[in-house]
């Protein structure tokens, strides 16, 4: 069987990282491709120099001389600045790009890999936050399999293997609740970044650990699941669910759930994209329900997290909502992170941000990019950035 070449963006992140084990635990299955960073040069070259991929990017343009240098006695080629990412998407020598870029920047090329027909691997939530209609109906068009690396979507995904065409009722998104299960405004007004950096049951980027900590990535989710499942807003609940076992769950037309279930552990969703349809083996911890005798479910609170109530409007309100939830949420968890603003303001900016920017009703792609943009300066207005 020939090895599957993988293109990992975003090689030096939590889920980038986690895709190069996976790949490192399977040499006879897969290989790196091409790898991308976006101001790690040590660990770039490093990577490179272990797994010796066809080409790698690095983003910051003031370091492609240094990586240029550490990889001149090897066969890989290197490129710089953001352009050169849809440059090497656009390649033919690769099989999958496992999307693992964070955020708005993580769009672009993974439209081109969708344009080129690719399997995707998507854990880039972002992508089709921003837009998802536009991303989908390429996918259709080019015959470009999305398999989701998000456990949540991964764990609806493997729900639905098998099941055809048969009607689901609802989708129910598990969601940890994070480090703040339970506080109210009161505790969240003087909450520090240190803090809301540190996730129970999960070790992330930074980015979604701050959204996670908001509730903002569950929301996210809800609008991901929206396009990668077809379904209607009123299809999608969330359930807080603090052992984070159970990743996901299916209602079919009969009433019956199936849920995936799990310890916490992204390099399961991100090898089962990989090797879809097989499932293959690992030696990654086992579940043990003993440690685990209690699941517990309860309804979110949306009224002090309020970013989950502001994105389910965006899924609701559709057309360039969610791209300007999701750009002035970049925006402030940028600014959060570097102590600028308070951990309750991150909500304030999205929801001034949300009221600011004109409706488009079926934005097209340079509608999205004007709607991003537009979003970002009213925001940064906000905090004075
Ligand atoms: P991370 O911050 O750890 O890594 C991000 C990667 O993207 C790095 O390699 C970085 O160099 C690159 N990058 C950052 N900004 C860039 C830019 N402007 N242009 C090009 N490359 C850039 O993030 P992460 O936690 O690995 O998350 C990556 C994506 O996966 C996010 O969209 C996140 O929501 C999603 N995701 C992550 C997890 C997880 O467990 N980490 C789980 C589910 C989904
Ligand atoms: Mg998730």
């Amino acid at each position: 069987m020939n090895k599957k070449r993988i293109a990992v963006f975003g090689s030096t992140g939590s889920i980038g990282t986690q895709a190069l084990d996976v790949i490192r635990a399977n040499p006879a299955l897969f290989e790196a491709e091409i790898l991308t960073a976006q101001s790690n040069d040590d660990l770039l070259i490093q990577q490179a120099l272990e797994f010796s991929p066809n080409a790698v990017v690095i983003g910051d343009e003031k370091k492609y001389e240094k990586v240029k240098a550490a990889l001149a006695a090897t066969d890989t080629k290197v490129f710089a600045g953001e352009a050169a990412l849809e440059e090497v998407a656009d390649f033919d020598s690769y099989d999958m790009m496992l999307a693992g870029i964070v955020g708005f920047a993580g769009l672009k090329p993974t439209l081109r890999a969708v344009e080129k027909g690719k399997a995707v691997g998507l854990a880039n939530k972002e992508t089709l936050v921003v837009a998802g209609d536009i991303v989908m109906r390429k996918a259709v068009e080019n015959k470009a399999p999305i398999i989701p690396v998000d456990s949540e979507h991964s764990a609806i995904f493997q729900c639905l293997v098998g099941e055809n065409r048969n009607p689901i009722d609802k989708i129910i998104l598990t969601a940890s609740g994070g480090p703040f299960l339970g506080k109210k405004p009161n505790f969240l007004v003087n909450v520090k970044r240190d803090h809301a950096l540190q996730h129970p049951n999960w070790a992330m980027g930074a980015k979604i650990t701050i959204d996670s900590a908001t509730l903002m990535n569950k929301g996210l989710e809800m609008i991901e699941a929206k396009w990668l499942f077809n379904l209607e807003p009123d299809q999608i609940q969330v359930v807080v669910h603090p052992q984070s076992i159970i990743h996901s769950m299916v209602q079919f037309a009969d009433g019956s759930i199936k849920a995936q279930m799990g310890l916490p552990d992204m390099k399961l969703p991100i090898q089962y994209a990989m090797a879809f349809p097989q499932r293959i083996e690992n030696n990654f911890p086992r579940l043990d329900f003993k440690k685990y005798p209690v699941l517990g479910f309860e309804e979110p609170d949306v009224k002090t997290f309020r970013n989950l109530a502001l994105a389910t409007e965006a899924l609701y309100k559709a057309g360039n909502v969610p791209c300007v939830l999701n750009a002035a949420n970049e925006i402030a968890v940028w600014a959060f992170l570097r102590n600028r603003i308070g951990f309750l303001d991150m909500t304030a900016i999205v929801e001034k941000t949300m009221q600011q920017v004109t409706y488009i009703k079926n934005p097209t792609l340079e509608e999205y990019f004007e709607s991003d943009g537009e979003a970002r300066n009213f925001a940064a207005s906000l905090i004075n950035l």
